[in-house]
């Protein structure tokens, strides 16, 4: 490979890098965004609940939903719902992630 050669394939690396990066920064996503809610992104725990925003009682609830708060498969979020909203929450290390 000559050097001409080795230039050109860097600057493209480099441009493709920095397209990925704006389009992060566009759509305000985070590279955990893309993970699931399967397995926690930081310390690979499986032990994740998932956010659900909208009314949440508990004396108005049902047994199936109270015990699923419980085991904190459900995370009540809260009424409102905003832009960073967080999808998925680790119950072993607290991080969240995700977009609702
Ligand atoms: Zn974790």
């Amino acid at each position: 490979m000559n050097k001409k050669k080795g230039i050109v394939i860097t600057s493209t690396i480099i441009t493709t890098i920095i397209l990925i990066v704006i389009c992060f920064i566009v759509f305000n996503i985070s590279p955990y965004d893309l993970y699931g809610g399967d397995r926690c992104p930081k310390c690979k725990s499986t032990n994740v609940g998932t956010f659900f925003y909208g009314e949440y009682d508990p004396e108005f609830e049902d047994s199936i939903t109270l015990a699923k708060v419980e085991e904190g498969v459900l995370i009540p979020g809260g009424c409102v719902i905003d832009y960073d909203s967080p999808k998925y929450r680790c119950n072993d290390c607290s991080f969240m992630w995700g977009k609702y």
